[in-house]
């Protein structure tokens, strides 16, 4: 009985254990096919011809470290940086370090040595356009033929994924998502957090961002001028190539109605045929805003196009309007009149505001709109502005530093003003001159920082011409408040002598009244040469 028994048990053993063993021979050939797979599919090839996104080019990567888990490295043949595959498409992104072991953690904080880590060994997850750094690889050297071209030219081609995290991360506290797991659950959140700043790795496009942010906040908005000076040294040393592509295209970004629009065609007769005349407003008025909201730019510019009228190549050379923030300048110019504070009660106002003093709390205005200083410092639509401006001018340095064959004449009205005297510095640090001559009218610009000045003006084979006006209420008010007293605008006074100062104090009795005395300001200029 008990021998049946046995038996049974004994061939039922064998039995299973020739399942086991069959099923186990089928499990691995089930393994191996499938690793085979996923390693085919995995396998990255010894060398690939791909964008990269740090000379911006199309060449060649070559494979310096096989990884089967993660991306191998690669190395980009014409600018020698280490690369990786871009987790969303065949381009190439920033690959910080080759070796993790590499990185210095001794000393500093903890927090410190995390982002040293990151900085150290982060590889960046995007390549530059899935990052939203450029906005086509294509495009980052190309050329434009005229003006009308560049917004084209900034339009990007893909998602741009790191737009996406940089919402989330404000959601989640950024860094702290890191120890919870979450960054498995969106790997490409946790991608895009290298990318912003957060862990080290931060892109000139943050960095602008925040520094606004603070500038913005604080009371004393002294650094605004070194925050410009930043922009532009950011800027200009890549305008025309990949580097200036990719800050432009943030800036773009910022300014949404960023255009410019041909106001008026070449005459048969011009005699440099290519040469063009841009015209920058900074100060809209209630009808001025109408036009531009329906895009009626021609009535918007008339003022422009009187003006120019029969003076000499400026009436028959090709006109261009650069159109930029149009709701803000609206705003500037209603703020503006709206307070009747003269400009001896702005610097003490200001002042106040530096000091943090109890001046703060006394109010200007009357009635409902009566504001304290404090109030006035964070409303003032000049601050935000007189950022944006020099974004503006950034741009305008790329549009023209792309522009083929091209040479321009600048001119602008108050923070119109400012947006070119930005762009000329940044055009300073070209070789070429691509500026003949710029007017600035009751510009909302430092007249005292001789350095800004020979930079400005080292990029235009012309002159620079300050026109100012010593009745200019507005910029002695609303500049020197946005400035907190600590700039005094070339609109109201001389510049220092690298500029030619064109005195027009005589027939130009405030703010708002520049553009309609255009030709008398440029009879004044001609007899300044
Ligand atoms: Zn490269
Ligand atoms: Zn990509």
């Amino acid at each position: 009985m008990f021998d049946k028994i046995n038996d049974k048990l004994n061939q039922a053993k064998t039995k299973a254990s020739e399942t086991f063993e069959k099923s186990r021979e089928h499990a691995s050939k089930a393994y191996e096919a499938a690793s085979e797979q996923v390693k085919s599919r995995l396998a990255e090839p010894e060398s690939v011809q791909a964008w990269c996104s740090w000379c911006g080019n199309h060449t060649e990567h070559v494979r310096t470290v096989e990884r089967t888990v993660g991306r191998s490295s690669y190395q980009c043949c014409g600018c020698n940086f280490p690369t990786a595959f871009c987790r969303y498409c065949e381009n190439m992104a920033k690959a910080s370090s080759l070796d993790v072991k590499n990185s210095d953690l001794s000393g500093g904080s903890k927090a410190g040595k995390i982002s040293k880590f990151f900085t150290d060994n982060w590889t960046n997850e995007f390549c530059s356009e899935h990052d939203g750094t450029i906005p086509d690889f294509s495009k980052a050297h190309d050329k434009i033929s005229d003006l009308s071209e560049f917004d084209e030219l900034m339009k990007p081609r893909v998602t741009n994924y790191y737009d996406i995290a940089k919402k989330t991360v404000a959601i989640t506290g950024g860094a702290a998502a890191i120890g919870t797991g979450a960054i498995l659950a969106a790997p490409g959140i946790a991608a895009a957090i290298g990318t912003t700043g957060l862990l080290g790795a931060a892109s000139t496009g943050t960095a602008i961002s925040s520094l606004s942010g603070a500038a913005l906040t604080s009371s004393a908005l002294a650094n605004l001028g070194a925050g410009g000076l930043a922009i532009i040294t950011a800027t200009g040393a890549g305008l025309g190539g990949k580097a200036g592509f990719g800050i432009a295209h943030n800036y773009f970004k910022d300014i949404p109605d960023y255009k410019f629009v041909r106001l008026r065609e070449r005459s048969a007769s011009t005699p440099d045929k290519n040469h063009c005349v841009i015209v920058v407003n900074g100060w809209l008025s209630e009808e001025e805003i109408k036009d531009v909201r329906s895009e009626e730019w021609l009535e918007a510019c008339q003022d422009w196009l009187k003006g120019l009228r029969g003076k000499g190549d400026y009436g028959t050379e090709e006109l261009w309007h650069l159109n930029w923030e149009a709701e803000n300048l609206h705003k500037v110019a209603r703020w503006g009149q709206t307070f009747g504070v003269n400009g001896t009660s702005a610097l003490t106002i200001a002042k106040a505001m530096a000091r943090g003093s109890k001046a703060a709390a006394t109010t200007f205005g009357k009635g409902a709109g009566a504001l304290s200083v404090a109030q006035l410092a964070v409303n003032n639509p000049w601050h935000p502005a007189m950022l944006k401006a020099e974004k503006a001018g950034a741009l305008l340095a790329e549009a023209i530093a792309r522009t083929e064959g091209k040479t321009f004449t600048l001119m602008g009205h108050s923070l119109g003003a400012r947006v070119i005297f930005f762009a000329l510095m940044a055009l300073a640090t070209k070789d070429k001159q691509f500026v003949k001559n710029a007017v600035l009218m009751g510009g909302a610009v430092g007249r005292e920082e001789t350095e800004s000045w020979l930079a400005a003006s080292s990029s235009v084979s012309g002159s620079i011409y300050n026109c100012f006006s010593e009745n200019d209420g507005v910029l002695q008010f609303a500049y020197q408040l946005a400035a907190a007293g600590t700039s005094k605008p070339a609109g109201l006074g001389k510049a220092v002598p690298v500029a030619m100062n064109v005195d027009c104090t005589e027939f130009i009795s405030g703010h708002t009244v520049w553009k309609d005395n255009l030709p008398r300001v440029l009879d004044r200029i001609s007899k300044t040469q």
